[in-house]
C-alpha cells in the first residue's frame, strides 16, 4: 500500500493506471469500511487500482456538530488498510487551500429537502463538493459508497447523472455488529449504556420489517411500528423514522418491493442513522 497526502503525487502515481476504483471515507476505519475494499476489487474485476481517501470533510459539517472531535487515527488507518494500493490521506489544506468556505460547490437542489437534508442543511452540498473534487482527481471507472448512508449514496447518483461523471456507482451492503448495531466511526462516541440504547434502531428497523413480511403494506403502520421500538427506548430521541421508495428516497403511502425503512435518532450526544431494505 501506498500513502499519499498531495493530489500532484497522486495523479502522478495514478497516470498510466488505467482501471481505477475509488473509496472515499472519513477514516477511523472499521470493517464495514474495509468491505468497500473487497466491492471494489470486485467491481474492477480484480484489475482495478484501488484507492482509498481518508479525508474528514470539514464543509459536510454543519455548525455545532461533531466537527472537532470526530475520530482521527491515521495510523490505524494505514494498519486496516493495508490491502488498497493506495491510501490517500490528504491534510485538510490540500483539498481546501484557502481560509473560509470554498466559493465554488455543488448544490442539490432536490425540492423539498427530506430526512437527512432537512436536519442537517448544507451537508450535502458540503459531501458532494467533496466527492466531485475526488473524482476529478482519482477519475474512477468505479466508486463505492455504503448503503449505510443510503441518502448520500442518492444524492451521489443525481450527481453522478447530472453532471455526467463517467463513473460506475457500486453500493455496498450494511456490515453490521453481531448484536444487530451498523458499524460506524462514530460508535466510539456511545458509553456503554448508550451502546445498550443504540440497538433500538437496528430492533426498530427489524419490527418494521417483521410487519411487512406478515404482509402490512401501509407504510403508517409500518412506520408506527418501527416509532413504537424507539419510543419505548428512554434517552433515545428519534429525528425520523420512514418508509420510502428506493430510488429517490421519496414518501410513499404503500410499500412495494424494495421500499427503504430509514431511521436517525440521538443517543445521547450520538446521532446516529441506520437503515433496511424490506424483506431483503
Ligand atoms: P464514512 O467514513 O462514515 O464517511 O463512510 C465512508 C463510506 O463507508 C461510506 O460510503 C459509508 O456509507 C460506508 N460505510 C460506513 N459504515 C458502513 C457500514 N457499517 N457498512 C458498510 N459501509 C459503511
Amino acid at each position: 500500500m501506498e500513502f499519499v497526502e498531495t493530489i500532484g503525487a497522486l495523479r502522478e502515481r495514478l497516470s498510466g493506471e488505467r482501471v481505477r476504483a475509488l473509496v472515499p471515507t472519513m477514516g477511523a476505519l472499521h470493517a464495514g469500511h474495509l468491505s468497500l475494499i473487497d466491492a471494489a476489487r470486485t467491481a474492477g474485476n480484480g484489475r482495478a487500482t484501488v484507492i482509498m481517501s481518508v479525508f474528514v470533510n470539514p464543509l459536510q459539517f454543519g455548525a455545532g456538530e461533531d466537527f472537532t472531535r470526530y475520530p482521527r487515527d491515521i495510523a490505524a488507518d494505514r494498519a486496516k488498510a493495508a490491502s488498497v494500493d493506495i491510501l490517500f490521506a490528504p491534510p485538510t489544506d490540500e483539498l481546501y487551500p484557502s481560509t473560509g468556505a470554498p466559493p465554488i460547490r455543488v448544490i442539490p437542489e432536490l425540492d423539498p429537502p427530506r430526512w437527512e437534508a432537512a436536519v442537517r442543511p448544507g451537508h450535502f452540498a458540503g459531501v458532494l463538493t467533496v466527492v466531485a473534487k475526488l473524482f476529478n482527481i482519482v477519475q474512477p471507472q468505479v466508486a463505492v459508497f455504503g448503503q449505510k448512508d443510503i441518502q448520500q449514496a442518492t444524492y451521489i447518483r443525481a450527481m453522478v447523472e447530472a453532471l455526467d461523471f463517467p463513473i460506475q456507482l457500486v453500493i455496498a451492503p450494511i456490515v453490521r455488529e453481531s448484536d444487530g448495531l451498523a458499524m460506524s466511526s462514530r460508535n466510539v462516541y456511545l458509553s456503554s449504556d448508550e451502546r445498550v440504547r443504540a440497538l433500538a434502531l437496528s430492533r426498530a428497523l427489524r419490527a418494521t420489517d417483521a410487519q411487512w413480511r406478515a404482509g402490512e403494506r401501509n407504510v403508517e403502520v409500518l412506520e408506527a411500528a418501527g416509532r413504537a421500538v424507539l419510543d419505548a427506548t428512554p434517552g433515545v430521541i428519534t429525528d425520523y423514522f420512514a418508509v420510502a421508495e428506493p430510488h429517490q428516497l421519496q414518501p410513499i403511502a404503500k410499500a412495494g418491493t424494495g421500499s427503504i425503512a430509514m431511521v436517525a435518532a440521538r443517543v445521547g450526544r450520538t446521532r446516529l442513522i441506520d437503515n433496511l431494505i424490506l424483506g431483503a
